[in-house]
This record gives C-alpha cells, sequence and structure tokens, in this order.
C-alpha cells in the first residue's frame, strides 16, 4: 500500500503523522518512509535517534520501493494544485493532517478543491486538538462532516510527548512517558483505519 501525506500548510503535524503511521504499518509488514520533505524532517528524526523502519529520500525511493510492502510518503509542504493531483494519482490514499483552527481548515479546505475534480482516495485527520475544556476539535469535525468530506474517526491529541518523541529521534511507543500510550494509541487508531 502506498500511503501519502501532504499539506497545504506547515505545522499541522504532517511529518509526526508519516512517522507514526510508518511505524503502525512496520507492525504489518516491511515499511518503508520516502522522505520528500525539503526540510528533511523524517530523515533528521531517524538520524537522532532510531526508527523501526527505514527511511530514505525521494531519490533513493525509487531503488528501496519493490523490497517494501507499504510505502508512507512525507510529501514537501504547500504543494500546488497540479504538483497535488500527481501526488493523489500516485498513490492508494492521500491524508490530509489538519490542526483544528481556522487557518489549517481553510488551507485543507482549499487543498480539498484543487482534488474535487479526481476521484482519488484521500481522507482528512485532525490532529493537535486540545484538551476539554475546549470544543476545537468537536467543532472542526463537525465543520468538515458538515461539508461531506472524507474523515478519520480518530484523531490525534496534542500531546507534549510527541515533541519529546521528535527530539530523541524515536516514535512516541518508544518514548518513557505517562502519556506515551495515549500518544500512540491516536496513531494506532488511525492505522487500524487504514490496515486493520
Ligand atoms: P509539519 O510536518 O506539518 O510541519 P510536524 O509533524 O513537523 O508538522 O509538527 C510540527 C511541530 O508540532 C513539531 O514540533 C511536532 O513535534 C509538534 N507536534 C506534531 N504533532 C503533535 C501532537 N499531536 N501533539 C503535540 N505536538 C505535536
Amino acid at each position: 500500500m502506498i500511503v501519502t501525506i501532504a499539506s497545504f500548510k506547515g505545522g499541522v503535524g504532517k511529518t509526526t503523522t508519516a512517522l507514526h503511521l510508518a511505524a503502525y504499518l512496520q507492525t504489518k509488514a516491511p515499511t518503508l518512509l520516502v522522505d520528500g520533505d525539503l526540510n528533511r524532517s523524517a530523515l533528521d528524526w531517524g538520524a537522532r535517534g532510531s526508527l523501526p523502519f527505514k527511511v530514505v529520500d525521494e531519490k533513493q525511493g525509487v531503488r528501496f520501493a519493490r523490497d517494501y510492502e507499504h510505502i508512507v510518503i512525507d510529501t514537501p509542504a504547500r504543494p500546488d494544485p497540479d504538483e497535488l493531483k500527481t501526488v493523489a494519482e500516485g498513490c492508494d490514499l492521500l491524508i490530509l493532517p489538519s490542526s483544528p483552527d481556522a487557518m489549517a481548515l481553510s488551507a485543507m479546505v482549499q487543498m480539498v478543491e484543487a482534488l474535487h475534480s479526481l476521484k482519488s482516495n484521500y481522507r482528512i485527520l485532525l490532529t493537535l486538538i486540545p484538551p476539554a475544556p475546549s470544543k476545537v476539535g468537536i467543532e472542526s469535525r463537525r465543520t468538515i462532516e458538515k461539508a461531506e468530506l472524507p474523515i478519520f474517526k480518530a484523531e490525534v491529541r496534542r500531546l507534549a510527548v510527541f515533541q519529546k518523541a521528535s527530539l530523541a529521534g524515536v516514535p512516541v511507543n518508544a518514548i518513557k512517558d505517562p502519556y506515551a500510550k495515549a500518544a500512540w494509541g491516536c496513531y494506532a487508531a488511525v492505522g487500524k483505519e487504514i490496515l486493520p
């Protein structure tokens, strides 16, 4: 399966999503993460520590792809609509992470409009959901559902352990922290919706 992660706005958890979905898929079958982000965020993440799957850049991706059952692609931020269409056509599922704020949601809707002409398989993932009493997570979901856009049932909570994991160069489930299990559980739930 080829899963691609894309976003029109930075800082919405695109790389964090690519990395943790690769970690989830690796528990099912050999998985390759292709870091297409110009900031090489996933490659840097792996270089700081160690990841349970292989990470390569876009150029190496072609060479390694055939050896892996699943491929997760982290794309450059802010693709233009044409780039996005090419990306969407080349994968089995396109995931569009969005944080639950007006700016990110409007960037996401703009992206979906670019996809509109395609019958591509895409789904929105809400990330960085703040804890109660904030209702922005629920409100954002309502907005997306009202617009009849496809969205994952699972969502990713805003938890500091994700930043800890990034600094340590590992996925959250490799961190000793009271919230590590909850954080991993968010992406495991997303993963189960993709590949039970
Ligand atoms: P993008 O690839 O969209 O720019 P990143 O995945 O690099 O986003 O995340 C941006 C910042 O937010 C990073 O510091 C990352 O550690 C942090 N982050 C991402 N997801 C979460 C989350 N669910 N909870 C808390 N912090 C997060």
